[in-house]
């Protein structure tokens, strides 16, 4: 508790940074709430900022940070390579939908002619132009040389940064003038974030020298040894805090109070500033079932990446399973204590306070492996409470779905999606990786969760040990027999990050472990590399092209949750066709290539969506174009080109041009 003597009432006791860069954009990323739910209970003046999210706000408030970054973007062949041409258009059609935008992102109202749907995927869209080839969006080879660019990157004079560094540099001088805060916690949860969150640590250094420094979050849990040793971050941060913060960071305000010694401050790695060794405190005390629900309080909770308003809670820390040898997360709860879960009570207190505290409808379970039996409970003392919402969780394809009984109870306390992570169906390798599931039990867990009426969405990870080519087809085609009712949110190949069962013993899974700095991760498949881990090889399996193929071709043969009739612009099964159109507005989002960025507008007319990142050419032989713009057909096989443009929702088809009924080919 915060001492009266000693307290400053003019400063904020903790500020708590969600640093970017990460694709954590649908709802607040939940390290900070909870820390600051649990703070604020003892007492504490917090404040909790995502500048994740801030950037993009920061950009829906001033649009011509856009043209300035498109503009540092450009190739200088006269800005007429197309690529140059795409990326102004696309600020272009970002100003020009901005109040749009705004409004959708900002305050969740209608979103005009965008909708919702363009209205996310344009912000996303215009944030990663923002951000693109910038030190945000950094893939790092190794620790040293990403130490060695943010101690660059600080020194840096303001103006010489990148667009949204300074933006980014803006938004922390304004939280430490007004917050004064007398401690800074960063939570990285992601590898991305590491950079941003030690620039901002070294930041904070340089602008309040007094202010003590925290460094806390899975990335911290994984690689704390590693981040103790770089020179940078001994310079900047004072403490690593490699387990959950709530009871570190109050017994540190204490500490700082004078009311208890920093050597009783649990859970911390002091890192001294003089040079020595690192010192680590006592272990932590304080467990999960004894923590309270998540306070939002401050963050933009409305303004997230999402259709609609969505929040999270969690019912655990780890995983009840934890064995899954891939799995650095849960491998931490191996140890006796390691998995803590609430009881059906506190996470249904948690979900009640969320949903009066923000009126939101739908909460996202936010664990790693949902127990489903304890959710189910919980759930169900929140119905009695006479709440209705809808929620989603992660796990695995556990056995307990194989009842369809369990499938609705689950449905109808509201679950409406389960993540899972899909490994193949080979049992072989499911039993070598240790994931406790039973292949052949999958088609029918689907099948009831189908039944229910609760989505299924996978996270395909390739690469799973020496999968032979025969276990690949199986499991590709389990994935095509089942596309109608999955979705697909990533595809990723195996990686052996620190901590992790494959990394400690890498023999015992016919693993070569590169033991050398360097980091290996999924660049090509996950955003911005996704988890890092060592670069591993596979004795006697695919190699990692040959293992990256495999999960291009399932990108390339499953098509996910065709629930909804065919694609735009394929033929009905029927074989009828959508009615012709003789003429077609493009929507404003609906871009022409022009002459200098397209060599071949003699024979045709290219079109580029910019929020759907498609490109569309229709020959000039069957469509041409106004000067206003319009497109006209000038043959049936055009009108029915237009038709499917239509169909594709490119533009509106202009009423005042009927398109006449021939069925005729050209
Ligand atoms: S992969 Fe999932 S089920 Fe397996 S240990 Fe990790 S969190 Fe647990």
């Amino acid at each position: 508790m915060p001492s009266s003597q000693s307290t400053d009432g003019t400063r904020t006791d903790v500020l708590l940074i969600f640093p970017p860069q990460t694709e954590a954009r649908f709802f607040p990323y939940l390290s900070l709430p909870y820390l600051t739910g649990h703070l604020r209970r003892r007492g504490r003046r917090v404040h909790q900022a995502d500048l994740n999210i801030a950037v993009l706000h920061e950009l829906l408030r001033c649009p011509a940070l856009l043209d300035d970054a498109v503009r540092a973007q450009d190739t200088g062949d006269d800005g007429k390579a197309v690529s140059d041409w795409y990326r102004h258009e696309m600020a272009d059609v970002f100003a020009a939908h901005i109040g749009e935008l705004r409004a959708h992102v900002l305050e969740k109202a209608p979103a005009g002619e965008l909708g919702p749907d363009r209205a996310v995927r344009l912000a996303t869209l215009a944030l990663e132009l923002l951000v693109r080839d910038t030190f945000l969006t950094r893939t790092w080879e190794d620790l040293g040389r990403l130490d060695d660019a943010v101690r660059r990157a600080a020194e840096r004079p303001p103006a010489a940064s990148d667009v949204p560094l300074v933006s980014l540099r803006h938004l922390v001088t304004g939280l430490l003038g007004r917050h004064r805060p007398r401690v800074v916690g960063l939570s990285v949860a992601f590898f991305s974030q590491l950079a941003p969150a030690l620039l901002i640590a070294a930041w904070v250094r340089q602008l309040a020298p007094d202010t003590q420094i925290c460094l806390g979050g899975q990335q911290v849990m994984l690689r704390h040894d590693g981040l103790a040793r770089l020179p940078g971050v001994r310079e900047t941060v004072d403490a690593l805090c490699p387990t959950a913060g709530e009871e570190p960071l109050e017994r540190w305000l204490d500490a700082l109070d004078g009311t208890v010694p920093l050597a009783a401050v649990p859970g911390m790695t002091w890192l001294p500033r003089a040079g020595g060794a690192p010192r680590t405190g006592p272990a932590v005390t304080l467990r999960f079932r004894d923590l309270g629900p998540p306070d939002f309080t401050g963050l933009p909770f409305r303004s997230y990446l999402n259709d609609a308003l969505e929040l999270a809670i969690v019912s655990c820390v780890g995983c009840y399973w934890g064995r899954c040898a891939f799995c650095s997360y849960g491998n931490r709860s191996l140890p006796q204590g390691g998995y803590q879960q609430g009881t059906a009570p506190q996470i249904a207190d948690a979900v009640e306070a969320v949903v009066r505290a923000t009126g939101t409808r739908y909460v996202s379970v936010a664990d790693e492996n949902t127990n489903l039996r304890l959710i189910l409970k919980a759930m169900r003392a929140v119905r009695e409470r006479g709440i209705r919402l809808r929620f989603g969780v992660r796990s695995r394809l556990e056995p307990v779905l194989t009842d369809p009984g369990f499938c609705h109870d689950l449905a109808a306390v509201g679950c409406a999606m389960i993540a899972v992570g899909y490994e193949g169906t080979s049992q072989r390798l499911l039993d070598r990786v240790d994931r406790g599931v039973c292949a052949a039990d999958y088609q029918r867990i689907l099948d009831n969760l189908h039944a229910a009426g609760i989505t299924v969405r996978f996270t395909v990870m390739g690469q799973v040990l020496d999968e032979t080519p025969d276990e690949f087809e199986a499991s590709l085609r389990f994935l095509v027999d089942n596309e109608r009712r999955i979705g697909i949110d990533a595809l990723e190949l195996m990686v052996a990050e620190p901590g992790s069962r494959l990394t400690g013993s890498p023999d015992d899974y016919g693993l070569a472990l590169d033991t050398s700095d360097r980091l290996a991760g999924n660049p090509e498949l996950s955003y911005l590399a996704g988890r890092v881990g060592r670069p591993l090889a596979v004795r006697g399996g695919p190699t990692r092209t040959e293992a990256l193929d495999r999960l291009l071709r399932i990108f390339h043969t499953v098509r996910p949750g065709r629930t909804n009739g065919p694609a735009p612009s394929r033929p009905a099964p029927d074989g009828s066709r959508a009615p012709a159109v003789a003429a077609l507005r493009p929507h404003t989002w609906v871009r022409t290539v022009p002459a200098y960025a397209d060599d071949r507008t003699e024979v045709r007319v290219t079109l580029a969506d910019l929020v759907k990142e498609r490109f569309y050419a229709l020959p000039a032989d069957d469509v041409e174009q106004r000067a206003d713009g319009l497109l006209m057909a000038r043959t049936d096989r055009g009108r029915r080109l237009l038709a499917r443009l239509a169909d594709a929702a490119a533009g509106t088809p202009d009423p005042a041009l009927a398109a006449p009924s021939a069925r005729s080919t050209s």
